[in-house]
């Protein structure tokens, strides 16, 4: 193959790899906010469920202070009751009793169902901890990657830069306005080998006139459908 179609391809590498390179810039800071918003969103979600779980103490100890009040005062009646003279006032004592004694049941319910719930909430927020832990084995090492992946990314694009200046000084001006020119048209593609006696960029089948030319001559050409510039590759099945 002639050495100006080898350079071009080089240089073609080299373009896909600062393309590369350019598109990490922007994809990678989304990418990392993305593994550490799972991470913070169930950490979040943790927190709420501690909330909720000291809320329900607070409630359940209310409900106690409660439960305890009705309880001296049922005792208080019941001790009254040894020492009333009459009927009207035994009905009246005895009112009181039921009142306290609906009461007593009612806050010993309320402080079941609270129990209930916290053992519940209890039980989720383990799991959630174990998920979060679990999260946080396969995100962290992702992102610090990530982080230094972002952070090399100028340096590399410096490389690549280098890279592409050895190889431009040896080729000819015209021709690599011409491959930047077609690189711009078509998509980041400028060069391709011809892949099963089609031109490998737009797939269209080559006449086998054009297939010769490409595996003998000396100038460049050129896929009449596309534009690119065509190469023959000898490990390729052409
Ligand atoms: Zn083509």
């Amino acid at each position: 193959m002639r050495e100006t179609l080898k350079m071009l391809i080089k240089i073609q590498e080299i373009d896909q790899k600062v393309d590369q390179l350019n598109h990490s810039k922007i994809d990678l800071p989304a990418e990392i906010e993305t593994l550490k918003k799972q991470v913070q969103d169930l950490d979040d979600n943790i927190a709420d469920g501690q909330a909720k779980l000291a809320q329900l103490e607070k409630e359940k100890r209310e409900q106690e202070l409660g439960l305890e009040t009705a309880q001296d005062r049922l005792k208080k009646y019941q001790q009254q009751l040894n020492r009333i003279k009459t009927n009207r006032e035994y009905d009246a004592i005895q009112t009181e009793i039921d009142v306290q004694k609906a009461s007593i049941s009612e806050y010993e319910e309320s402080i079941l169902n609270i129990m209930t719930t916290s053992e519940e909430l209890t039980e989720t927020l383990e799991e959630r901890r174990q998920e979060l832990e679990t999260l946080k084995v396969q995100n962290v090492p992702k992102w610090e990657q990530l982080e230094i992946d972002l952070s090399s990314i100028e340096d590399r694009l410096a490389i690549q830069q280098d890279h592409r200046k050895n190889v431009t000084v040896r080729l000819e001006g015209r021709l690599l306005a011409a491959y930047e020119r077609i690189r711009k048209g078509k998509n980041g593609l400028a060069i391709v080998p011809i892949r099963k006696r089609a031109c490998g960029g737009c797939f269209k089948t080559l006449p086998p006139q054009k297939i010769q030319e490409v595996r003998r001559t000396d100038s460049i050409l050129t896929c009449e459908n596309c534009g690119r510039i065509l190469y023959w590759d000898e490990n390729l099945e052409s």
